[in-house]
């Protein structure tokens, strides 16, 4: 077969071609308009601090191929164990999904500035020292 000529599986066709089970669930994100006005979605900060919420009643096996039914019982209470992602947690998961490599900037201080981008203007401002 030709790669022109590949089936592109969903996830829970792939999940019985590899003999695992397709569990799924789904995670509530709190989003807000902005806060500037602007007709744009932005997360809520509350999200940052809440537990995930599942948007079923826990991890859901529906849409599972395997056909053993017990043995797929035992994964999904298994999965039910899990705790959902939080909000950094869902970062990555999207970031990886979607070919992306998240990286928590630490160097940005309160005003949004490297320190050493503060510091070369602070030196710029005071100007140059004397020598003497
Ligand atoms: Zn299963």
């Amino acid at each position: 077969m030709t790669s022109a000529e590949q089936v592109v599986l969903n996830a829970s066709d792939q999940a019985a071609v590899n003999g695992t089970h397709y569990i799924e669930e789904v995670v509530r994100v709190p989003l807000m308009r902005d806060l500037d006005g602007i007709n744009l979605w932005v997360l809520d900060p509350a999200a940052l601090d809440l537990a995930p919420e599942s948007d079923y009643d826990g991890p859901q096996n529906r849409e599972c191929r395997c056909g053993q039914p017990e043995e797929c019982a035992v994964v999904v209470n298994e999965m039910a164990e899990e705790s959902l992602p939080d909000a950094e947690e869902l970062m990555h998961i999207l970031a990886t999904a979607l070919g992306f490599t998240a990286i928590k900037n630490e160097l940005i201080d309160s005003a949004g500035v490297a320190p050493a981008l503060t510091a070369a203007l602070r030196l710029q401002m005071s100007g140059p020292t004397d020598g003497d």
